[in-house]
């Protein structure tokens, strides 16, 4: 009998493990950024970590293994090359001066969005290193890349991340994180999309015991 049950156990665990400890039904995907020609991956790892503590989503990071194609329309196949089970959103890092990778929100049909790094250099997309302002731009970037990518709108609060900025000055006076509200109206949206979402972690405030008599 105590076999037995030592054989269930091993056997739960085991089906935990093939499932990465989910629920039955909960979404197993995640947001997978890729880093383009000369983006190391502690960069990548920087943005996933942002999109991470914002969306509390599953996120991993990779290279992409091919060189950077001229076009939009060759960076789909090199996407499709790269993308593992799970993949359900992409979210490309590149760094390339040139005009054909753009800043601009990039939501196509194949899930996946650009944050190029050489837009947000403060002394021009061909001066060298990546400086931390260069960085937080892009994990700004980031985070409101995702939210469109899970059909978010943009949000009309200047300080959250979700929030449009026409200009840099106007993306460095962006806040690291989602408002309250966006935070509320992304965790139904990712869990949609297919993503793993963690519970989020409850900040509980202390009480002060009611005082006798009261
Ligand atoms: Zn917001």
């Amino acid at each position: 009998m105590r076999k037995a049950s030592v054989c269930a156990l091993v056997a739960l665990g085991a089906v935990l493990l093939i499932h990465g400890g989910s629920r039955a039904g909960e979404p197993v995907g995640r947001v997978a950024v890729m880093c383009g020609r000369g983006v190391q991956a502690e960069l990548g790892e920087r943005l996933a970590s942002a999109v991470r503590e914002s969306f509390t989503c599953a996120t991993s990071v990779s290279l992409l293994d091919a060189g950077v194609p001229g076009t939009d329309a060759g960076m789909t196949p090199l996407i499709r090359a790269t993308r593992k089970a799970g993949d359900v959103l992409v979210l490309v890092v590149l760094d390339e001066p040139s005009a054909v990778c753009s800043n601009a929100l990039d939501v196509s049909s194949e899930g996946y969005a650009v944050v190029n790094l050489a837009g947000y250099r403060p002394r021009g997309p061909r001066s060298p290193g990546t400086d931390e302002v260069t960085v937080q731009r892009s994990e700004r970037e980031a985070l409101r890349m995702v939210g469109a990518l899970v059909g978010m709108k943009t949000c009309p609060l200047p300080l959250c991340a979700l929030s449009e900025s026409a200009t840099l000055e106007e993306l460095d006076a962006k806040g690291m994180n989602l408002c309250p509200h966006c935070r509320y109206v992304s965790e139904p949206l990712i869990r949609k999309a297919g993503i793993a979402v963690e519970p989020r972690r409850l900040k509980v405030k202390e009480q002060p015991a009611p005082a006798e008599g009261d």
